[in-house]
């Protein structure tokens, strides 16, 4: 498996259970996105969890079945008659690869913001937020990720602004309702123009989309949830066929164009929520069991 968040650690387990044997992979820490979201309020069997906790559960589990490398990074794939995954670290041999890379965050992609990120810009309001509190900070965003980040930050004590550069949000109505009862601000059809500052961010530069009028607001930080991109370089290399936004293609048994490569989670695109990721893994690794035993790739039609 590469990468150990929902997906890549659900696989590893399935994988074990049914005989097959497995590593993790990561990149960097166990728990992928998910250990960045302030809270998870839709894991079934638990009303709310901090998303850090909920990873810590899943890898406590996986590692009873299987190792997890944190800190490895995959540099390289090689499809022979066995796989080679190769890291900085070493060579492994492995019979069937998943992908479970996930996703990154997007970048606004706006003056200031490379500039003043980690003095200001941020896009992890767990790991920022904390800062925060009694200071007026601005989230970008419409979708679920922007209300969740604009929940926490209100909940340790920020002055929130929440910018949208349309009338509706893309966010899930409960998420929104919460956030209406925060005392937060909603700028709506604004878009951000410019991240300002001296050492730190001071304020950023908004345009009106409906007026065209710009003014400039002053804030303490930034942070942007304006969605994501999927990691899906690697799996292009080798030639697994994505879509238009770089999202890995699958078919129902979460197998790539690829042989013997299956991909699940975030990277695959979907609704991407973690019990999505999870079922996934699940299946990917369910089939890859299948397959090695039975290969439909040396079956003739
Ligand atoms: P998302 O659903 O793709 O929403 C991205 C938001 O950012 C949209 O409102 C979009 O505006 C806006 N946006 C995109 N590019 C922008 C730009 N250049 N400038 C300004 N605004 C921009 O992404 P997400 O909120 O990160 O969510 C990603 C996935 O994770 C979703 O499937 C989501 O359901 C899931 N997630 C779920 C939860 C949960 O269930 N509680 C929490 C977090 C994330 P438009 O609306 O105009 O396109």
């Amino acid at each position: 498996m590469i990468g150990a968040g929902p997906a890549g650690l659900t696989a590893a387990i399935y994988a074990e259970r049914s005989g097959l044997k497995t590593v993790v992979l990561e990149k960097a820490m166990i728990g992928g996105q998910v250990s960045l979201t302030p809270v998870v309020e839709n894991w079934p069997g638990v009303k709310s969890v901090p998303g850090a906790r909920l990873m810590e559960m899943m890898a406590e589990q996986a590692r009873q079945y299987t190792d997890i490398h944190e800190n490895e990074q995959v540099e390289e794939i090689k499809i022979g008659k066995k796989i080679d995954i190769i890291t900085r670290q070493r060579t492994y041999e492995a019979r069937a690869v998943i992908v479970a890379m996930g996703a990154d965050h997007l970048k606004l992609g706006v003056a200031g913001e490379d500039r003043f990120s980690g003095r200001g810009v941020s896009y992890c309001a767990t790991c920022d937020g904390f800062l925060y509190k009694d200071w007026s900070v601005i989230v970008i965003g419409g979708g679920n990720s922007a209300l969740t980040e604009a929940l926490y930050l209100a909940s340790v004590g920020a002055h929130v602004g929440l910018v949208h550069r349309r009338e509706e949000l893309r966010a899930e109505k409960r998420l929104q309702d919460m956030f209406s009862t925060t005392g937060s601000t909603l700028i709506q059809n604004t878009a951000v123009e410019e991240v300002m500052g001296t050492d730190r961010v001071t304020a950023i530069r908004l345009k009106d989309l409906k007026t065209g009028d710009i003014r400039t607001l002053p804030v303490d930080a930034v942070f942007v949830a304006i969605g994501e991109q999927p990691n899906s370089g690697l799996a292009k290399q080798i030639g697994v066929l994505v879509d238009e936004k770089n999202y890995i293609k699958v078919d129902r048994n979460m197998r790539t164009n690829i042989p013997r490569i299956y991909a699940a989670g975030d990277i695959t695109g979907g609704v991407r929520q973690i019990v999505t990721a999870v079922g996934a893994g699940a299946v990917a690794a369910v089939s890859a069991f299948e397959d090695l035993g039975d290969p439909y790739w040396k079956k003739t039609a």
